[in-house]
């Protein structure tokens, strides 16, 4: 339910106040331009503004990285879904100095060299055990990917699955913290989840120049974060988060672990998007996620498409609209990173 039908009258006297914020103050960084060449300008320029507005930890170390086979028969999960076609792999490997993160990784048989690649970022919830293993929203995507002949990276985000510091309470414990010592916590997933494809483009199996990102809800939003700042993703599949925040975490209410301070006042989702244009993205959009409003949605992929026809390649920008909830379609996903990642 929008926050705006369940509020008392002196609530939504400052709901309306932040709202007309909003409105006055948000978008700074909004494409004003009508060229090509204004807006490529104003990408570079844009995309230096979200990184600062993100305020990620800069060091990273050098990068180690330790793979071990899974063994299925050794493991509580349910592995219904799975076959012999994917191999699985539990990654280890550094990030910030000191900090080690864990993924899992689907390598499809016989994968020897030149494989494209998929990074898989979970949602908000139970970790890559939930991506992976439980039957629901993510309908096992990263093994479909795998099985059509992917690689396939889904890391933990900190703060969630293996990486929640439980006993702290919540998972919320780090983005408090992160805002005490001068980060946001998204700068650390965005900034974790460039060494990811650090560790994707280093592997034997893979072709560095083919890798996309693809992942639902908080997995949507630093999908759509990490393509708008890291030109080494070449296709991007968002599902159920492009909309606004006007939309989402201003009228309906989300989780505060999901916002950055500022960020509305510099950028609304179309204008991070923009960031990704001209490459090939596929936006998924269930017309029963209440979160995530679809009409919000199409009138965001709408003004997108205009960002990509300044480069004559509307092809490039797909919006799937199916009748389902917060959850992976697929419906034209899987096929839009065939045709532009195994060209
Ligand atoms: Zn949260």
């Amino acid at each position: 339910m929008p926050l705006s039908s369940s509020l008392s009258p002196l609530n939504r006297d400052f709901r309306d106040y932040l709202l007309r914020r909003l409105e006055t103050q948000g978008r700074r960084q909004r494409f004003r331009g009508e060229s090509r060449d204004e807006f490529e300008v104003w990408q570079t320029q844009a995309r230096e503004t979200l990184a600062r507005t993100l305020r990620m930890p800069d060091e990273l170390d050098a990068l180690e990285l330790v793979r071990e086979p899974v063994s299925t028969g050794a493991q509580p999960w349910d592995w219904g879904h799975m076959d012999d076609s994917v191999h699985v792999e539990r990654l280890c490997y550094t990030t910030f100095p000191g900090v080690r993160a864990s993924a899992f990784l689907l390598v499809p048989a016989g994968a020897t060299a030149n494989t494209p690649a998929m990074l898989c970022p979970p949602g908000h919830g139970r970790g890559m055990n939930q991506v992976l293993f439980e039957h629901g929203a993510y309908r096992h995507y990263p093994f479909e990917l795998a099985r059509r002949g992917f690689v396939a990276m889904v890391p933990e985000h900190l703060s969630f699955g293996e990486r929640v510091p439980s006993h702290f309470g919540e998972h919320g414990y780090y983005t408090g913290v992160a805002q005490l010592l001068g980060f946001t916590m998204y700068g650390v997933y965005i900034r974790e989840l460039m060494r990811a494809v650090d560790v994707l483009a280093s592997l034997p199996e893979t072709d560095a120049t083919q890798i996309g990102c693809y992942g639902l809800s908080l997995g949507g939003s630093t999908t759509l974060l990490l393509s708008a700042l890291d030109l080494r993703i070449r296709a991007v599949g968002i599902s159920g988060f492009l909309t606004s925040f006007r939309s989402t975490f201003i009228d309906v209410g989300h989780c505060v672990c999901g916002n950055v301070q500022d960020l509305a006042l510099e950028f609304e989702h179309i204008d991070i998007a923009s960031l990704i244009a001209p490459r090939p993205l596929v936006v998924e959009s269930g017309r029963g996620d209440t979160g995530f409003p679809v009409d919000a949605a199409t009138a965001t992929v709408a003004e997108l498409k205009k960002r990509y026809a300044l480069f004559d390649r509307e092809d490039r920008l797909a919006h799937d609209v199916f009748d389902g909830g917060h959850e992976i379609s697929g419906h034209m996903a899987y096929g839009w990173f065939d045709r532009w990642l195994k060209e």
